[in-house]
């Protein structure tokens, strides 16, 4: 059976899937599982195709002291006791820089290449190349493929593109990439399928789960995206504030004394849901409570959905159809009732049996502007991208196709 390893390694722990290769290219997911507590209580899951568990166990923190470590283990698992020996790997990557609108195939110079853009994303991108790095040098002839999370929104326009400051930073890589790009491409991908009347018109797709945005798609590609420079931007997140004044940043430095390295850590971990409700990050739990700043929270993240939707509505000079996706997005029909409520304005009515029972049409006939439910699969977009790559080739200008 030839299969595909689908790798999304952060800085904790290491995600894996391995999806067998059927007729015709289809694909079909057989092994999910992850090592996660790398340095500190590592362990080894897994399960097979219908959540039945394969493995679960913990190692000694010597055996998985880090990214490169925990891949050894996993690789070992899979090819020891699974007998999986994948004709090739797909990774997610989490920035393409200015340079790659589309996944790569992992060649002399590309890994370099890709360090480069450490600096714009200092927290993921490491960890995303750490296995990168050890699988070529243990398989140097295993084919690796990169897809990343800024690659669909590299069609956005000059002007969606930049921020106001001077060229020089532009030029240097200071710009607004938008992120989620592998979900974002999934589901663009599927609507022709699941709903072809709106799948070349003006949709916003949410991508709702712990990291949060929202993506204005014409004609199935991406034309602005909440998120900007980094992923801090945009929506309130799990443990981000999204859009912040600068000026936060400038008080936290000299009212407060914070060095950068602090900063950074508050802005991705106390921030968002779980700082303003100074409860949870977690949607469920912040339903679930009747706290008066976890209301405050899922009240202001609801807002912030309105909000940003105006804005996108905006970049696209109307609207035709809207697209909740992720965690939340997926699984809560109470914050899906409110944030469509937050556009009740536009025309948009929801069916709330139809939103309870989480399908895929939650809108009524007679709304305005349709509503869907589209679960993301971003495992699957990346082995889809590598099995491509493996079977066509790096297309002829797949790499450096937009610099300005
Ligand atoms: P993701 O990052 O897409 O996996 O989404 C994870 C987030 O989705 C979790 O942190 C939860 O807040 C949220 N979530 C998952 N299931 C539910 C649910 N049934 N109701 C509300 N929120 C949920």
């Amino acid at each position: 059976m030839d299969t595909i390893l689908v790798v999304n390694a952060g800085s904790s722990s290491v995600k894996f899937q391995v999806f067998s290769i059927e007729g015709e290219g289809r694909l079909r997911r057989q092994i999910k599982g992850q090592m996660e507590g790398i340095g500190s209580r590592p362990r080894l899951r897994a399960s097979g195709t219908t959540g039945d568990p394969l493995a679960d166990r913990a190692y000694p923190i010597e055996a998985v002291p880090d990214v490169p470590g925990a891949m050894g283990v996993a690789g070992e698992w899979l090819r020891e006791e699974m007998r999986i020996h994948p004709v090739a790997v797909g990774h997610r990557v989490v920035h393409g820089g200015p340079e790659y609108d589309r996944p790569v195939l992992i060649e002399h110079g590309v890994v370099s290449r890709l360090e480069r853009f450490a600096t714009l994303a200092p927290l993921h991108q490491p960890h995303n190349l750490a296995p990168i790095r050890s699988i070529l040098s243990r398989f140097p002839e295993l084919p690796q493929v990169a897809c990343f999370d800024t690659a669909f929104h590299r069609t956005h326009s000059a002007v969606a593109d930049h921020y106001a400051i001077p060229h020089q930073l532009h030029s240097e890589g200071v710009r607004r990439y938008g992120f989620h790009g592998l979900s974002y491409e999934y589901i663009s991908k599927a609507l022709p399928q699941i709903a072809p009347e709106i799948a070349g018109l003006r949709v916003i797709v949410a991508h709702l789960g712990s990291g949060a945005s929202m993506c204005a798609m014409k004609g199935g590609q991406s034309v602005e995206s909440t998120m900007g420079f980094t992923a801090l931007d945009g929506l309130p997140m799990g443990t981000r504030p999204g859009q912040l004044d600068p000026g936060v940043v400038l008080y936290l430095m000299s009212e407060k004394g914070l060095s950068a390295a602090k900063i950074q850590d508050f802005l991705y971990r106390d921030c968002g849901l779980k700082g303003l409700s100074g409860l949870s990050n977690d949607m469920r739990e912040l339903e679930a409570s009747d706290s008066f700043n976890a209301k405050l929270a899922i009240d202001h993240f609801v807002y912030r959905i309105g909000l940003n939707a105006g804005m996108l509505v905006a970049a696209l000079q109307g609207l035709d159809a809207f697209v909740f996706t992720a965690g939340i997005g997926e699984n809560s029909a109470g914050i899906r009732a409110r944030v469509v409520e937050q556009f009740g304005w536009l025309g948009v009515t929801l069916d709330a049996a139809e939103n309870a029972r989480h399908s895929r049409l939650i809108s009524r006939p007679g709304s305005l502007i349709p509503v869907y439910v589209v679960p993301t699969d971003e495992e699957l977009m990346i082995a889809r991208h590598t099995l491509s790559l493996l079977m066509n080739g790096p297309s002829r200008d797949a790499k450096h196709k937009r610099v300005s």
